[in-house]
């Protein structure tokens, strides 16, 4: 990046896990950030708070699924970029609230882009995609080219803006791709997701408390990733001369059983003293598995994580503690 020229970049969902560690690695790079969030400005933001960056950025507060109001962010902002990761992030919610979901999901991703062509074409757009997208992969890892086939309200949402995405970088010549990241972590995942429950509830029984974690099917099998590390991959997509879809994983995928015993272990504690499988939590469409081929991403890219299951259940778990 030229140092001269400070660029400014839009995401769109900035509170969230990703917008925080993206806001923050960009501003590392010396881009000037605006970020939207449904709330009010004037409240705390708990993400950007503990990243000491809630100052730093330019909050605003809006509603994306109003064409109007997206427009006129776009006008008012005039970014360079523009992230697009406001969504309904959770796949079991999305069962509960498929029309909602949907809607963040689409609605507002077809506002951007619609945007971007009346405003101004100049202008890259990075949607966040999802592993969900391609459904249960079985023993092949995913690639750019597997066929999507999504089994939840959250991986149809995702595939359809996906589509979206893809449609206008064909028809408009708009620089739009899509990253299909698969499951990455932090201490910022907010507290609905399995992996931050199993963190809290494993640091809560190693200091005494003697409740019992109640789980689902831990035999799917993910990949998991470290957030912080996923966020630099958005950015360097919106680097490339043209735009590109890429895969964004580690390559190792494990069972969630895994992910708790690693958990347990940390403590020298045993995962099926503390555990309870409730068969309510099962779900028929669950994806049982999702294995990641991020071949591309590495040799294009030049984009690798560093950090594998274990670093990511060590780091959550240590920032836990503190
Ligand atoms: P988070 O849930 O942490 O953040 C998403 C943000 O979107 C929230 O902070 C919220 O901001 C906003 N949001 C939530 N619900 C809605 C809604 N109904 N309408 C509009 N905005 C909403 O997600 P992540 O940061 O983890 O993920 C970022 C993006 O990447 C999401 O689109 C997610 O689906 C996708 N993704 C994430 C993966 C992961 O493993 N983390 C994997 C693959 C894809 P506010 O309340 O401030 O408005």
């Amino acid at each position: 990046m030229n140092r001269n020229i400070k660029k400014t970049a839009l995401i769109l969902g900035i509170a969230g896990q990703d917008g925080s560690f993206l806001a923050r690695f960009l501003l590392s790079k010396n881009y000037s950030v605006f970020g939207t969030t449904r709330k009010k400005i004037s409240l705390d933001q708990p993400n950007l708070r503990s990243l000491n960056i809630q100052k730093k950025v330019n909050l605003l507060s809006v509603e994306l699924i109003n064409y109007e109001s997206v427009l006129e962010l776009i006008l008012k902002t005039s970014p360079d970029e523009i992230y697009c990761l406001a969504a309904q992030s959770s796949v079991s919610h999305s069962f509960q609230k498929p029309r909602a979901t949907l809607e963040s999901i689409i609605i507002s991703t077809i506002n951007v882009l619609e945007a971007v062509k009346k405003s101004n074409k100049e202008i890259k757009v990075y949607f966040a995609g999802s592993s969900e997208c391609f459904g249960d992969t079985g023993i092949e890892p995913a690639t750019e080219n597997t066929p999507l086939n999504p089994c939840s309200p959250y991986g149809i949402a995702k595939s359809s803006a996906h589509l979206l995405t893809k449609n206008y970088k064909e028809n408009y010549n708009i620089f739009a791709c899509t990253g299909f990241l698969f499951n990455h972590e932090s201490s910022l995942r907010p507290e609905n997701f399995v992996t931050q429950k199993i963190i809290r509830s494993c640091v809560r029984i190693s200091k005494g408390s003697q409740e019992k974690l109640e789980l689902g099917n831990l035999s799917i099998i993910r990949d998991w990733g470290w957030a912080p590390e996923y966020v630099e991959a958005m950015w360097l997509m919106l680097q490339r001369p043209y735009p590109e879809d890429f895969i964004i994983a580690t390559g190792q995928s494990n069972s969630l059983q895994s992910f708790v015993e690693t958990s347990f272990n940390y403590f020298g504690l045993h995962w099926r003293d503390h555990i309870l499988i409730n068969k309510e939590f099962f779900r028929e469409t669950d994806i049982l598995v999702s294995r990641a081929n991020p071949e591309k991403a590495r040799k294009v890219l030049d984009w690798q994580p560093k950090k594998k299951i274990e670093d990511v259940i060590r780091g959550m778990i240590e920032h836990r503690m503190d």
